[in-house]
């Protein structure tokens, strides 16, 4: 994944959101394979956490999430040190 600012410091995680085709491919929230519906299920289980902070992502339909420049294409999660 391209270099963040906020990768700089701290426990970050970069995650791929979900596709409808189950294919392990690269995805943005704009692509039609895109799933909404298991990448909130993803963000819910990932917000369950105690060691995770934040989550940003830009599909702000998913709550939970922060929107951020650059995160159509990836959950950045951010963990507690
Ligand atoms: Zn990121």
């Amino acid at each position: 994944m391209s270099p963040h600012q906020t990768h700089q410091h701290g426990t970050h995680v970069d995650i791929r959101p979900l596709r409808k085709d189950d294919k392990n491919l690269p995805v943005t929230i704009s692509d039609p394979n895109y799933s909404r519906d298991l990448t909130k299920l993803l963000v819910q289980s990932l917000l369950s956490h105690r060691n995770v902070k934040s989550i940003l992502f830009n599909d702000t339909a998913i709550s939970g999430v922060k929107s951020y420049a650059g995160h159509d294409n990836h959950l950045h999660v951010s963990m507690h040190e």
